[in-house]
């Protein structure tokens, strides 16, 4: 692959904002990815990468509050659960009225903790060897 301004040039990458192929002379290395020397690449390219990371927070919480959510109806559930216990044996009816909502609530906390990671997380990426970029200058 030559870069698309020095055809002579061979490519190390592709522009993460344009996706144009760039010589070690045209692109820039932002520590997120290659971008042309362009003012519009340089921030749009910031702007991606800052949505990414605002994104994964919000996904992390969401599944955070999933989970704590889960533990929350559990607990309620079992505080119902344990008075209605004790009540049905002198009163079946108040018993039962009692266990009833606090099995639903006890069955939907952990629903919502067996449950896997609802939206998808990623783990800090990796660092990207100083070699790769060597080898194709
Ligand atoms: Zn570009
Ligand atoms: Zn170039």
């Amino acid at each position: 692959m030559q870069c698309f301004n020095h055809q002579n040039l061979a490519a190390i990458g592709v522009c993460h904002s344009c996706g144009k192929a760039l010589c070690a002379h045209c692109a820039l290395d932002t520590g997120e990815g290659l971008v042309c020397h362009s003012d519009w690449c340089e921030r749009r390219n910031a702007l991606v990468n800052q949505s990414l990371e605002a994104n994964a927070r919000i996904m992390a919480t969401a599944n955070r509050n999933m989970r704590s959510g889960g533990i929350f109806s559990g607990m309620i559930g079992v505080v119902m659960l344990i008075p209605a216990l004790l009540l049905f044996r002198h009163n079946p009816i108040g018993g039962a009225l009692l266990a009833v909502p606090g099995m639903l609530f006890a069955m939907y906390g952990f629903s919502r903790l067996a449950r896997k990671n609802l939206y998808p997380t990623i783990e800090h990426k990796p660092a990207v060897p100083e070699h790769a970029l060597e080898d194709h200058r």
